[in-house]
């Protein structure tokens, strides 16, 4: 089973795309977790895009067409993934259609979490505040400035996604404002009529 989730910065994919991951058993390709390893590690692609991440803009779809293609072609892909905030422009979805073409392969749904996005920024808040008492690093791009610039890049450059993948018939829609249990099982019914084919 392949799957995108999408939807805007905070609206809880990465939660969602660990309990898929755990429940079904196929891995998370998340682009954001990917390109924080390269920072961590100091190469030259963390170099690269740090700056671009901290602003709260979007990284290159080339960039992201090496890390995906590579990613893909890895054996625990076999069965299945997530795709999680890994496309995120007109561009990229039509790089990965090419690319899972290009293995035999196709985009079986994406998953749109549809949210209130004021709300988001009060639980960015939280969250911050929680991760501050808690002594643990807060990212670098998790403040409300940037996140509210990531937010208008997800309207201009990643929203248009939905009737892109609308007209393919692939988009089904899921409150992403209930409890994260809610969500999940929003989620695991969709997922179920996909298993069962
Ligand atoms: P995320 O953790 O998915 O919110 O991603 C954090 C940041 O990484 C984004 O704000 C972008 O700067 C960058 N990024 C992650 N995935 C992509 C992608 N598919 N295309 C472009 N930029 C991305």
């Amino acid at each position: 089973m392949i799957l995108i989730l999408l939807g805007p910065p905070g609206a809880g994919k990465g939660t969602q795309a660990h309990r898929i991951v755990e429940k079904w058993g196929i891995p998370q390709l998340s682009t954001g977790d990917m390109l924080r390893a390269a920072i961590s590690s100091g190469s030259a692609l963390g170099k690269k895009v740090q700056g671009i991440m901290d602003r709260g803009d979007l990284v290159s779809d080339q960039i992201i067409e090496e890390i995906i293609t590579a990613r893909i072609a890895k054996p625990d892909c076999k069965r299945g993934f997530i795709l999680d905030g890994a496309v995120r422009t007109v561009g990229q979805a039509k790089m990965i259609d090419k690319v899972l073409k290009k293995h035999k392969r196709a985009l079986d749904v994406v998953i749109e979490l549809v949210v209130d996005e004021e709300e988001l920024v009060n639980r960015l808040k939280r969250r911050i505040e929680e991760t501050r008492a808690a002594g643990k690093p807060v990212r670098a791009d998790d403040n409300e400035e940037t996140f509210r610039k990531r937010q208008a890049v997800y309207r201009e450059q990643t929203a248009p996604l939905i009737p892109y993948y609308k007209a393919q018939g692939k988009l089904r829609k899921v409150d992403g404002m209930g409890t994260v249990a809610a969500v999940a099982s929003a989620i695991d019914a969709i997922l179920d009529e996909f298993a069962a084919e």
